[in-house]
């Protein structure tokens, strides 16, 4: 099943629906320093959402991410 929908992103936790501005993002670079394990570097960055209602983290379905990968490059 679907984590997503396209109305907006739904949280698998507690089912909150938002749009993508409603998410924090982290990135993957994060999770590099908390592991000690070898964790290579790939050009493919996961997107971790954070819902604003629970505050848990979840990954995105690569559809998504790469919608939101052109949102958040907007800076060029
Ligand atoms: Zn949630």
């Amino acid at each position: 099943m679907s984590g997503s929908n396209k109305r907006g992103i739904k949280c698998p936790y507690c089912g909150f629906i938002g749009k993508p501005r409603d998410y924090t993002y982290m990135y993957e670079a994060v999770l590099y320093v908390a592991d000690q394990e070898v964790l290579k570097e790939e050009r493919e960055r996961p997107v971790l959402l954070i819902c604003p209602r629970c505050n848990r983290g979840f990954f995105l379905e690569s559809p998504y991410q790469k919608l939101l990968e052109r949102l958040y490059n907007r800076a060029d």
